[in-house]
């Protein structure tokens, strides 16, 4: 996602759009991007600055570091980015802070549920879905 420099108007600039997943290289082993990230927001220039304010909204497919079970994950984020500009900047690339904020706010452990069991240590049984007869509590 690219900011023109020259595009923007006095007055600001409105922006909405779709960042696909494969621009954002967002996925890790448990967390994957299930749809294209929505950005809306505006761009201001003052002089020798863009500030750029974004609503972001994703939706990730997280694995339970616990269970291994899979579960959705919605995030919902305001973005404050500042760039400098100098006279020869063309365009101005989000991409790469979206992506950033987004990691910020990976959990480094998902849970599907903060109570979430796990899994049996001898017959590998989601806990979640009731007990086993391996008699380990
Ligand atoms: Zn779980
Ligand atoms: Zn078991």
């Amino acid at each position: 996602m690219r900011i023109i420099v020259k595009q923007i108007p006095e007055e600001g600039l409105y922006l909405k759009e779709q960042i696909r997943p494969e621009e954002l290289d967002l996925d890790t082993d448990l967390i994957k991007l299930r749809s294209p990230v929505n950005v809306e927001g505006r761009v201001t220039r003052i002089t020798n600055a863009l500030t750029v304010e974004l609503d972001v909204r994703a939706d990730f497919s997280v694995e339970c570091s616990r269970c291994l079970k899979e579960f959705e994950w919605a995030v919902e984020k305001n973005l404050q980015l500042n760039y400098p500009l100098q006279a020869s900047d063309v365009f101005i690339e989000l991409n790469p802070d979206i992506r950033e904020e987004m990691i910020l706010d990976y959990p480094i452990k998902p849970l599907c549920d903060l109570n979430c069991k796990g899994l049996c240590s001898k017959c590998g049984k989601n806990k979640n879905e009731g007990g086993c007869n391996c008699g380990s509590t």
